[in-house]
């Protein structure tokens, strides 16, 4: 399989080394960067989409290797987590595909998994704008404990605007992580 990357600031897509938030967006996230699997196209599309609709270990085995591959290195990390789905969503699809992932990234990484995160609403962001997003999901994540001093991954399957990593970063910096990155399969 043949996959593209490009190390940019999740937040202004400028061109940042392993994909850390540039020195200008920083005053606006908590995100400390995100790191990318690929590129949303080829077969890094077909592997997000096989995620969405099959629970396949290996699809996951597979897109966490991707995810591997975009880390930082030395990347200092205690525990890794998922962006969670809604109640609902998850209820149709049975699983959260993110969360799959993250249970395979953090088992190659040697780091445990935990489901740090809730979710308070069900808003699909499917075809919405950036502002209405960023409004939209404000206050959308909860914690599930306090994490004073924790270092977090967090890991999600698609990165479209960013909106969302930086809302659980937000939630998970509220709760005392003391630093959070996130990762991605692939990014639009
Ligand atoms: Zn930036």
């Amino acid at each position: 399989m043949a996959f593209s990357r490009r190390n940019t600031c999740f937040r202004c897509n400028l061109a940042s080394p392993a994909g850390g938030t540039c020195g200008s967006c920083r005053a606006f996230t908590p995100l400390a960067g995100v790191a990318v699997g690929a590129h949303y196209a080829g077969s890094a599309k077909e592997l997000v989409l096989a995620l969405k609709f099959q629970r396949l270990r290996a699809a996951a085995r597979a897109a966490a290797l991707l995810v591997a591959q975009g880390l930082p290195e030395g990347l200092a990390a205690d525990v890794v987590t998922a962006v969670p789905i809604s109640a609902s969503r998850y209820r149709e699809r049975g699983y959260n595909q993110a969360e799959l992932v993250a249970r395979q990234l953090a088992h190659r990484l040697g780091l445990p998994y935990s489901a740090l995160l809730g979710r308070t609403n069900s808003v699909h962001q499917l075809g919405l704008d950036r502002q209405t997003r960023l409004e939209q999901i404000k206050g959308a994540f909860y914690p599930v404990r306090r994490l004073e001093g924790r270092r977090v991954l967090v890991v999600d399957d698609v990165l479209t605007t960013g909106a969302t990593l930086s809302e659980c970063a937000q939630t998970l910096a509220a709760a005392g992580a003391e630093s959070v990155w996130g990762a991605v399969v692939a990014k639009h």
